[in-house]
């Protein structure tokens, strides 16, 4: 790989680097996979489907053609439907809410706490009613949700648990990993997730072999002609699953070094007043994701960045009940009042586990300049 001698600008993220670092092998994956035309799921697939289940610590795999698509079969698989309520975060990617809407289901959004950005779990506590069947809680930017807490409030309500891993592979809370706590979870391989594809790819996890049977037959049109049910189409490629397969034994190091990362930017912003830092919770593991800060005049940061040729994202712009996709809902304008305060405020510096120390400090210079400046 390339040294960065002198910075003078960094990008969100680089895949084109991560591939770099992995050319041959990733070369040499994708040419067996034609060699063999094993296109749509095939030897790779199972392969990747064992690797995945075996890192994580789960029984079964089911993988599928994206992140939303699992947690679309996961609802399903529960049982979800027409009359029942879903509860999840108000400050998330769509994909956590549309799926319920999917179902037939009724989303019900509870608020988030104020700077860890993960679900508020005594709203969750407040949301619950007779309909609800299921909480979706996201391990929002790479941090895990409270399980201790969630667990018992689900299982006295007789609620089920499904996870959306999308952005938190290999976090942990209690050194328990995500993804093995809930009913079932689900996980993105979107290229730029902390495990990526190079395309759209995602997986299902769970350890009820009745519950992975019937995704695995709902993923693939409930049969190959003896249909037992009718399904979906959503399986994975043979070419992301060899992708997939070449970057799992480095997915520790990646994450390592993005905790590294994280690391870095919290010591060198700790003084810089104008900045807020994310909350590391306790009892658990932070993947970083993402990096995501809190500043008042976040746009004029934003630009001021911008200008010194430092990509940054706002995940998210604003919170799904304030979205015009959710007006329906009816939802008062201060329902969700830490959701929709943070959506003015957060900003995601970049982090990625082939990001170099020198442009790390060049972003927190260009911070502290921006703090004197606006
Ligand atoms: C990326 C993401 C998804 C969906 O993943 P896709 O593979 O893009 O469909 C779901 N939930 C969250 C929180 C995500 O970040």
């Amino acid at each position: 790989m390339t040294r960065i001698e002198t910075v003078d600008s960094v990008p969100f993220n680089d895949l084109y680097r991560q591939y770099q670092s992995l050319k041959s092998e990733i070369d040499n994956a994708i040419s067996s996979v034609i060699a063999q035309s094993a296109f749509v799921r095939g030897s790779q697939v199972e392969q990747f489907e064992e690797s995945f289940a075996a890192l994580i610590g789960v029984k079964h795999c089911v993988s599928c053609a994206n992140g939303t698509d699992a947690i679309y079969v996961a609802l399903r698989a529960l049982g979800v439907g027409p009359g029942d309520e879903v509860i999840t975060t108000a400050h998330t990617w769509i994909s956590t809410a549309e799926t319920i809407s999917q179902t037939g289901a009724k989303v019900v959004f509870c608020d988030t706490q104020p700077d860890s950005f993960l679900m508020d779990l005594e709203d969750v506590a407040r949301k619950i009613t007779p309909k609800t069947k299921c909480i979706i809680p996201v391990h929002l930017f790479g941090q895990p949700v409270d399980m201790n807490a969630l667990m018992p409030l689900a299982k006295k309500h007789n609620l089920r648990i499904i996870e959306d891993c999308a952005q938190a592979h290999l976090a942990t809370f209690r050194g328990q990993q995500v993804g093995t706590f809930g009913d079932i979870a689900t996980y993105s391989f979107y290229p730029g997730k902390n495990l990526g594809a190079m395309g759209d790819a995602g997986a299902i996890v769970t350890n009820d072999s009745e519950l992975a049977d019937w995704m695995a037959l709902y993923c693939r049109h409930g049969g190959k002609g003896d249909h037992q049910l009718e399904g979906i189409n959503s399986r994975m490629d043979g070419i992301q699953a060899a992708i997939l397969s070449v970057k799992i034994p480095r997915l520790e190091a990646w994450t390592k070094r993005r905790v590294e990362l994280a690391k870095q930017y919290d010591d060198a912003l700790a003084d810089v007043s104008s900045v807020v830092t994310p909350a590391l919770l306790p009892e658990r593991s932070h993947v970083y994701h993402l990096y995501v800060i809190k500043v008042e005049n976040r746009d004029a940061v934003k630009d001021f960045l911008t200008k010194k040729g430092i990509a940054t994202v706002i995940n998210y712009p604003l919170a799904l009940p304030n979205c015009k996709a959710y007006a329906y809902l009816g939802n008062s304008a201060g329902a969700f009042p830490n959701a929709t305060e943070n959506q003015g405020k957060i900003l995601s510096l970049p982090i990625f586990p082939e990001m170099e120390d020198t442009e790390l400090d060049y972003i927190v210079d260009a911070l502290k300049a921006s703090s004197a400046e606006i």
